[in-house]
């Protein structure tokens, strides 16, 4: 028999080309472990899958619909798909993750909903451009517009604050819309603005959330959050039907209590929002080295030279460039202060010795 052990090397310095490299965190992972005690009923008809759910309404202070899916492409596209029929659209911005990173799912899942990609300049949208939108045809032979998804955080790293979000709902309630949040990095965006989850969202006028756990410090699972409950219905039939009800769905749901109970979500958001800033103002002031957007949740993405990029990618880091061009550099929950520390002295020597 060859040895198939993986040598201990696969264990390479820290990177932060994605948020979703980090493993899992102690509090996920216990309550994985304490879930996995003993049998008990699949399909969510169990514990776990009760007491998660109470756990997010609480957070939310809010008699939500709960559900809970593997990721967050499946939770968006049936959230969005419960807002619309066939011949609907969804505004979206142009870096908006279900139009630039889903393969269509959201379309595929709706039966063809079609997202209307409206101009923004730094990956948010702003009540004017989904007006313009919104109200640029109203003819049969036009998609009828029916929701909004925001990103919050967006893909850009920025934040919306709960006036904005405000805003934008108030068009939406104005022109007849359903507003979606896709919160992949939601806790970043509320560790970010100080603020309670309800006034980002059900109070801020967001009828459906996606909650993301994985990018959050989970292992996998995504919470979907209907707080017009209405649009809930069936919806436990649609994620039977795109193959996103777990059978053994305590594990989905058990780690949800683990990061709620003594608020490791937060922290965790805290934390990479900090490590982002860390290096933001390390590396501030060099020449010809600049955040591409404002550095306000868990992301950098630096403007910097070709050359000062491919000296990084020769010292071994990784990275994106894949929105704006820059280097795209996540943080998340388990980021090393020490290794964010040597990624700043690697772009300043890069920079120095341009
Ligand atoms: C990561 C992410 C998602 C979810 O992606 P999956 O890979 O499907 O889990 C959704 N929206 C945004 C903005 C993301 O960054």
């Amino acid at each position: 028999m060859p040895d198939t052990a993986l040598p201990l090397t696969i264990l390479a310095p820290q990177q932060f080309a994605s948020d979703n490299y980090a493993g899992i965190c102690p509090e996920a992972w216990n309550a994985m472990h304490e879930a996995n005690a003993g049998s008990v009923p699949a399909y969510g008809d169990d514990p776990w899958t009760q007491r998660a759910a109470d756990a997010l309404r609480d957070l939310f202070e809010h008699e939500a619909e709960v559900f809970f899916a593997f990721n967050g492409t499946a939770a968006n596209s049936m959230a969005l798909a419960s807002l619309c029929q066939s011949y609907h659209s969804v505004i979206c911005s142009a870096t908006a993750h279900v139009e630039t990173d889903e393969c269509g799912a959201p379309e595929f899942f709706s039966n063809g909903s079609k997202l209307l990609v409206a101009a923004s300049t730094d990956g948010k949208l702003t009540p004017d451009a989904i007006r313009a939108m919104a109200t640029s045809r109203s003819d049969i032979h036009f998609p009828k517009p029916r929701a909004v998804t925001i990103t919050q955080p967006t893909e850009t790293g920025l934040v919306y604050t709960i006036d904005e979000v405000k805003a934008i709902a108030a068009v939406c309630l104005e022109l007849g819309l359903r507003l979606h949040m896709d919160g992949a990095r939601f806790a970043n965006a509320c560790a970010a603005l100080n603020c309670a989850p309800a006034d980002i969202t059900w109070k801020a006028g967001v009828d459906v959330l996606c909650f993301g756990g994985t990018k959050n410090g989970m292992g996998v699972g995504e919470a979907i959050l209907f707080f017009d409950r209405g649009l809930a219905q069936d919806f436990d039939y649609r994620c039977k039907q795109a193959g996103q009800l777990a059978s053994k769905m305590r594990f989905l749901a058990a780690p949800w209590l683990g990061m709620i109970k003594d608020g490791a979500w937060l922290r965790n958001g805290h934390h990479a929002n900090a490590c982002a800033r860390r290096l933001a103002d390390k590396i501030s002031g060099l020449p010809e080295i600049e955040p591409i957007f404002a550095v306000q949740a868990n992301a950098v993405f630096l403007k910097a030279p070709e050359s000062v990029l491919d000296a990084l990618r020769a010292k071994g880091w990784r990275f994106y460039t894949f929105i704006g061009g820059g280097a795209r550099l996540m943080f998340a929950w388990d980021a090393d202060p020490a290794r964010v520390d040597q990624l700043a002295a690697d772009i300043k020597n890069a920079s120095e010795s341009k």
